[in-house]
């Protein structure tokens, strides 16, 4: 999903908006720094102080004698919780039975990813009778009943990545939202007449390739049924080209307030039954209105869905399905396709067989999952805990936004109702909707991996369906969201804050630590999920969640100059100065800018809490905040990371925020001319 909301990103370019340069030439923004976060980064290197460095300073033991795991391309506070959490998780998945439903299922599921004989013998046995079927389609018409069939329709959709959220002109209904066509590439510009295949088209095209071979086709069959999908595919074109211009100068709302009733879908698309589709699916979409997000794109599929195109269609679908079955089959070919994705993802080692299993099962059915760890894993009583902690931090917030003296007095008291109005979800739900229930069968009673993964899928579709009948009335939490995975978010269609049990644990949270670390580890995660609520984008959306302006005029005028201010710094700065000179440039800096608005907020309201304690160690409040950004990543893995992350470099999210405060400076005695020092007028704190 991350890919195709990049494409989205890239649809709404914001436009430059001619600030200054920052700095003077050849003083770019935090010079001083080291890309800390680069395995092996420290090595031939002398001492770096506190002062200069905070972020490497602080976590430099650490990464020297840090592990990457295989099958990782890195290491830090996240990659390290999230191990335990896995530990706890397959402990329980293989040990004993119980007298629970979703446990047993979650056992089966297991214990057939597990057992790599039957999977050998099978190979892509699975596949092959919907290999068969596809292409013995001879129309559209029976390629529409080939889609609307979910027992025969393996990709799950009409060959759309889609999401359900939401709605954000009616915060209390969900809708459902089509992105975009299955795509093998998140750039339009892959698309374009060139002599050279873009380095993701590549890599799809070995993987594809790769699993056509092995289904039977001989070598130059599977490169042209990968060009035929490759060509449907181009003809995508035209729409992305039409989707950038109406787009220019438009942001991510204007992307989301493309909603359509169902009669003007069956106007717009006159041979691709999009709805009809998904009605035969189960989802059920009549009276309601449905988000496209790329209109023009999804109108490509519709020109080309005509029996002239069949075989470039039946290609491109089978294209797509095979490659999602990679990680399914037998072992040689989980292998094998795993590395060939190493020049995307930087990772050319494969997991241990338990953690790719645990990972799967997360991926497929990752309520299940959730349910059962809070279940028998997690610790009850840090619930009310976070909870206490997230109200003090809602309380402290309520306090700083009083005192910002730039903002007049009504737009102060709307942000403090937004505030108030902030729904509070921590660690687990209480309520869960119920979506009927998934039964794997064991190898024992007839059970196969194919099934299973099948049966997975479809139980998937099915929560997204029931969830977009839902009202989004605050009685559940949204199912997108993995809450026994290491995460926390903020939902700026419901004004949600959620910190998940994930998260309470590690270098986050221990129950028996003192205030100075929950502040830096945990309650810095929930600030920053606050100041989403406050941030470029979140700013825009109402108490209730829609897209509304509450703002004065002349505060938001006042806002977007911080802002830009922000942008600005993040504009010059260079990431990984080590493998690049890039910096982030204008799209780098539109990209991280929200969350770094979020890490600056976070810390100032934390700040604040700190002011009112007897004794407060400081020294040891800053340094939880370096240790939760520690991390030490591949070399060769860093530059693909960062070019789509949204939050800026690890050691940056320690150190810009940190060297942004007085506080910060008097506690290490940070001079000016040293690697930690900003002059308060360079200071870019929106909040
Ligand atoms: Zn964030």
């Amino acid at each position: 999903m991350k890919k195709l909301l990049c494409i989205l990103l890239a649809l709404t370019m914001v436009l430059s908006l001619g600030v200054p340069a920052f700095a003077a030439e050849g003083e770019r923004p935090g010079a001083a720094w080291i890309d800390s976060g680069i395995y092996g980064v420290y090595e031939g290197k002398g001492e770096i102080r506190l002062q200069d460095d905070f972020a490497a300073a602080v976590n430099r033991e650490w990464a020297e004698s840090a592990k990457i795991n295989d099958g990782e391309a890195n290491v830090s506070a996240r990659t390290e919780h999230t191990d335990e959490i896995n530990r706890e998780k397959i402990a329980l998945i293989t040990g004993e039975k119980k007298d629970d439903e979703k446990l047993t299922s979650l056992q089966n599921l297991y214990a057939l990813l597990l057992d790599w004989d039957a999977r050998n013998a099978a190979g892509l046995d699975g596949l092959k009778p919907f290999v068969e079927d596809l292409m013995g389609l001879s129309s559209v018409e029976e390629m529409t009943a080939f889609l609307s069939d979910p027992q025969r329709n393996l990709f799950g959709t009409p060959m759309v990545m889609d999401m359900v959220m939401g709605n954000t002109e009616d915060a209390f209904t969900n809708i459902l939202y089509i992105m975009t066509p299955a795509m093998f590439s998140d750039d339009p510009s892959a698309y374009e007449a060139g002599d050279e295949e873009s380095p993701a088209i590549a890599v799809n095209r070995q993987l594809c390739e790769y699993m056509l071979r092995k289904l039977g086709y001989s070598e130059s069959e599977a490169k042209e049924l990968f060009d035929k999908a490759m060509d449907f595919e181009r003809g995508f074109l035209p729409g992305l080209e039409a989707m950038e211009k109406k787009m220019e100068g438009k942001g991510t709302a204007d992307v989301f307030s493309q909603r359509f009733t169902t009669e003007e879908i069956r106007d717009m698309y006159k041979n691709y039954p999009l709805c009809e589709i998904y009605k035969a699916l189960g989802f059920d979409l009549d009276g309601r209105l449905v988000g496209i997000m790329t209109p023009d794109v999804i109108g490509c599929i519709d020109a080309q869905y005509t029996d002239e195109n069949l075989d470039k269609l039946k290609a491109w679908v089978l294209a797509h399905t095979i490659t999602e079955f990679t990680s399914y089959c037998d072992r040689e070919t989980f292998a094998e396709t795993t590395l060939l994705q190493a020049p995307m993802t930087g990772i050319d080692t494969l997991p241990p067989d338990e953690i790719y299993a645990m990972k799967t099962i997360t991926a497929l059915v990752p309520s299940l999952v959730d349910e059962v760890y809070v279940e028998y894993c997690f610790d009850k009583s840090i619930k009310p805990q976070i909870y206490d902690l997230t109200v003090m931090m809602i309380d402290a917030y309520r306090e700083m936004l009083r005192e910002e003296d730039w903002l007049s007095d009504a737009t102060k008291a709307a942000a403090i109702e937004k505030l108030d109005n902030i729904k509070i979800n921590v660690c687990y739900p209480d309520n869960l909707p119920d979506v009927g229930s998934l039964t794997i069968k064991s190898a024992e009673e007839g059970g196969t991996l194919f099934d299973a993964i099948k049966a997975a899928r479809i139980f998937g579709r099915g929560i997204a369906a029931e969830i977009v009948q839902r009202r989004n009335d605050g009685t559940y939490w949204k199912f997108d969201n993995y809450y026994s995975t290491l995460a926390a978010c903020y939902v700026q269609t419901e004004n949600s804050i959620n910190v998940f049990a994930g998260i309470c644990g590690g270098d986050y949270y221990q129950a028996d630590w003192p205030l100075e670390k929950k502040l830096g580890g945990v309650c810095m995660v929930v600030g920053h999920e606050i100041t989403h609520a406050f941030d470029d984008s979140g700013a825009t959306f109402d108490k209730d969640g829609n897209y509304k302006d509450w703002w004065a005029e002349e505060d938001t005028a006042k806002f977007h100059e911080r802002v830009d201010k922000l942008k600005a710094w993040y504009r010059d700065f260079v990431p990984a100065p080590e493998l690049s000179d890039e910096p982030y440039g204008e799209e780098g800096a539109n990209r991280v800018s929200g969350e770094a608005i979020s890490d600056l907020g976070s810390v100032k309201c934390l700040l604040s809490i700190a002011a009112k304690q007897e004794n407060f160690d400081y020294e040891m409040f800053f340094t939880q905040l370096a240790i939760i950004q520690k991390n030490a990543r591949y070399a060769a893995a860093e530059l693909p990371t960062l070019a789509n992350e949204t939050h800026p470099v690890e050691y940056s999210r320690c150190n810009v925020p940190l060297s942004n405060f007085e506080k910060f400076h008097e506690t290490f005695g940070v001079q000016e001319g040293d690697g930690m020092y900003t002059a308060p007028a360079d200071r870019i704190t929106v909040w």
